[in-house]
């Protein structure tokens, strides 16, 4: 059973939260200011901390810090205001999502299943190797997690679009045909022909390139193919 941890010091909010989370199937404690959730969250393993903001206390930002500091634990933050999440996004305080309020308890209960099974997807491929993460100018590629962000904020890839972003990325300033590129990232028998790495390509353009006419990261060597740009 998963044990949560719910940050917050409004009690009607954590009780409803906490029933809804019961409900579920999940083991729910509550902490009703930052110090006292710090304190559990640290002591204690949890599979997922909800977190307000605006706590007495410590605030969130604070005790989301200090637990990333010690714990790998998703962290689930919650507050009233947009333009905290705003903020909270820009600090990169390693908090793993964010919901405004107020929201629906059945959204925070979707929310927490979705983590908690992506959590273990992770934690069950890290055999890999470590340092997974590329990095280049604003772009950012977690491998392991899959994830991407440009200039801080997180885009979303099919699978396909990924690996072949990831593989561009890892193999830079390299032209690649798009009859190689289309053998590395398709499988053999997969249905399609070499104008669908053009296609892929163009989709991954719209989601990194600021101006995709002009692109700063995949270049197009007229005749021959992509490349990388470093
Ligand atoms: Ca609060």
């Amino acid at each position: 059973m998963s044990k949560i941890l719910i940050i917050e010091d409004e009690e009607a909010i954590a009780d409803l939260e906490k029933d809804y989370l019961e409900l579920s199937d999940f083991k729910v404690d509550i902490a009703g200011d930052g110090i006292d959730g710090e304190k559990k969250a640290l002591e204690n393993d949890y599979d997922l901390i909800v977190l307000d903001l605006m706590l007495p206390g410590k605030d969130g930002f604070e005790v989301c810090k200090s637990i990333r500091e010690k714990k790998n634990v998703p962290i689930l933050m919650v507050s009233a205001k947009k333009d905290d999440i705003d903020k909270i996004r820009g600090l990169g305080l390693g908090a793993d999502d964010y919901m405004t309020k107020p929201f629906s308890p059945s959204e925070l209960v979707a929310r927490v299943k979705a983590h908690l099974a992506r959590y273990e997807r992770l934690t069950n491929s890290q055999a890999k190797p470590r340092n997974t993460v590329i990095e280049i100018r604003g772009l950012k590629i977690d491998k392991t997690a899959r994830r991407v962000w440009v200039d801080g904020e997180e885009k979303q890839f099919t699978t396909k679009e990924f690996d072949l972003l990831t593989f561009l990325a890892e193999n830079p300033n390299h032209v690649y045909t798009k009859d190689e590129l289309f053998r590395e990232i398709w499988d053999m028998d997969s249905i399609g022909d070499i104008a669908t790495v053009t296609v892929h390509i163009k989709k991954i353009r719209e989601k990194i390139e600021f101006d995709s006419a002009n692109p700063q990261y995949i270049e197009t060597i007229w005749g021959v193919g992509y490349r990388f740009k470093m």
